[in-house]
């Protein structure tokens, strides 16, 4: 504001002043021509009589038109004495004066000087009268000129009003201006203390397409994606702890029965224990598998180029007990050559849990095909089983945290419902997508396409 003030100020000072000063030269320069025009006039013609007298001087000034109301001739031989002046009852005849102008012009030169203060312009003319280069004497006018003066207050008064109208106007404006701003800003600040708070239900409601407007709607976007992440969150936290209570309760449910029943026999003791024991293998396996959660989305580790083939050989070597167990065959085939920028982990993880699924949704004597190929711009890894197949409508939830067909088959078979949520997490992270054809009752295969890695001489990789 002040600084706004102190510009308004200047701007002003230059509106008022510069024009005044423009005009004012302007009718100096006017008069400089006009007076030093109708002067050489005069002594052009004073110079060719031959007896220069009061009379004919004053008959040349009316002949020649050069009276104004506002101004006073003299002229003076070439001592500088007074023969000639146009004031009635002027003390000047037979005088020799000692004006400025009048001794400039006696030694021959033209004079003109103009003073403006306030109430008029004061101005002063003189040049030699000359007769074959021979001085004869002077003619000196002077001028005072009022209407120019009051022409000049009267322009910088109406220029005066119009700028303390600009003033006023424009403060008005400026007093607007930064109250809407402010209002605008406000929303803003109520905005960020309400998310400050926790509350990312909050919407900003601004209108207009300017900066501000950008800014609240960004920030309600940013509110929703929060919101929306927030949600997942206590969802998840929510699905974990009833995902916990279950087998801890089975676990209270089971120490309590053996603590409490005196007259247990030593086979159910052991028979409670064992399943204690599945309880408690399963609890391990739903910690592990929400550290591997947390994993994925914290892991820094910046990717490289993987040989997705070792960690396929990996997995299998890893599962081929629990396939023997399953009585179902495992069948791999890895071309080489297919790399792709990742992190070994990442894909360990998403090639396990597939092919560990594609065992444990299978029946006796089913069979899990694993196959790794280039195609293309792509690498394709996908596990065909002649599994249970998974109905279509649930085909599309399966990659949900916690969400499984069969609770009881997944239960019975140590599944926590987190195994494709990984896979699809570590596929995000991997720029990978992740197909799935099932037909119920018949088996199914997921496909998860990855960008191909091309490595240059320098031994660096890039997606193509
Ligand atoms: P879980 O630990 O229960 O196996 P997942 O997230 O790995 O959890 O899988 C989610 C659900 O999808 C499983 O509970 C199962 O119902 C179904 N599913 C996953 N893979 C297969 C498969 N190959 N065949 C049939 N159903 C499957």
């Amino acid at each position: 504001m002040a600084v706004y003030a102190v510009l308004l100020a200047i701007v002003l000072a230059i509106v008022n002043i510069y024009p005044m000063r423009i005009m004012e030269n302007k009718i100096i320069d006017t008069a400089r021509v006009d007076m030093l025009d109708d002067a050489s006039t005069l002594a052009a013609a004073l110079g060719n009589i031959s007896t220069l007298s009061a009379d004919n001087i004053g008959s040349a000034v009316s002949v020649l038109n050069l009276k104004r109301d506002n101004r006073r001739i003299v002229a003076t031989d070439r001592y500088g004495v007074v023969i000639y002046d146009s004031m009635s009852a002027s003390r000047l005849y037979g005088q020799v004066v000692t004006f400025s102008e009048v001794l400039a012009a006696l030694s021959g030169q033209d004079v003109f000087y103009c003073i403006h203060e306030g109430e008029a312009f004061d101005k002063w003319a003189a040049t030699p009268i000359m007769n074959d280069a021979v001085l004869r004497g002077t003619v000196y006018l002077y001028e005072k000129d009022s209407n120019s003066a009051l022409l000049l207050r009267n322009i910088a008064y109406n220029l005066r009003m119009v700028s303390l109208g600009a003033i006023v106007l424009s403060a008005g404006c400026l007093l607007l201006f930064n109250k809407a701003l402010g209002n605008r800003f406000s929303k803003l600040l109520v905005g960020v203390r309400e998310a400050r708070s926790g509350n990312f239900n909050y919407r900003i409601k601004m209108s207009g397409s300017d900066e501000l407007a950008r800014i609240a709607s960004e920030f309600n976007d940013l509110s929703a994606i929060i919101q929306a992440n927030d949600m997942a969150r206590r969802r998840f936290v929510s699905d974990a702890s009833h995902e916990l209570k279950t087998p801890l309760a089975s676990i209270k449910l089971l120490s309590d029965s053996i603590s409490q029943n005196k007259n247990i026999s030593r086979e159910t003791v052991n028979e409670f224990l064992e399943d204690i024991n599945g309880e408690i293998v399963r609890l391990i396996r739903i910690s592990e598998e929400l550290i591997a959660i947390n994993k994925v989305d914290d892991v820094t580790e910046e990717k490289y180029v993987c040989d997705v083939a070792n960690t396929v050989k990996k997995a299998v070597e890893r599962l081929r007990v629990n396939a023997d167990m399953a009585k179902v065959r495992l069948q791999s085939e890895c071309e080489n050559g297919c790399l792709v920028l990742a992190t070994d982990d990442g894909i360990y993880h998403i090639v396990f849990n597939l092919i560990e699924n594609a065992i444990k949704y299978n029946r006796e004597g089913g069979k899990v095909r694993i196959r790794l190929r280039c195609e293309g711009d792509k690498v394709l890894l996908s596990v065909l089983d002649t599994g249970i197949g998974i109905p279509e409508h649930d085909q599309r939830r399966v990659f949900e945290r916690f969400f499984r067909v069969d609770k009881n088959r997944s239960r019975a078979t140590g599944g926590t419902g987190l195994g494709l949520s990984i896979v699809k997490e570590w596929a995000d992270k991997f720029d990978a997508t992740i197909k799935l054809e099932s037909y119920y009752g018949e088996g199914s295969e997921f496909t998860v396409s990855f960008p191909l890695c091309k490595v240059d001489d320098d031994g660096e990789g890039s997606e193509q």
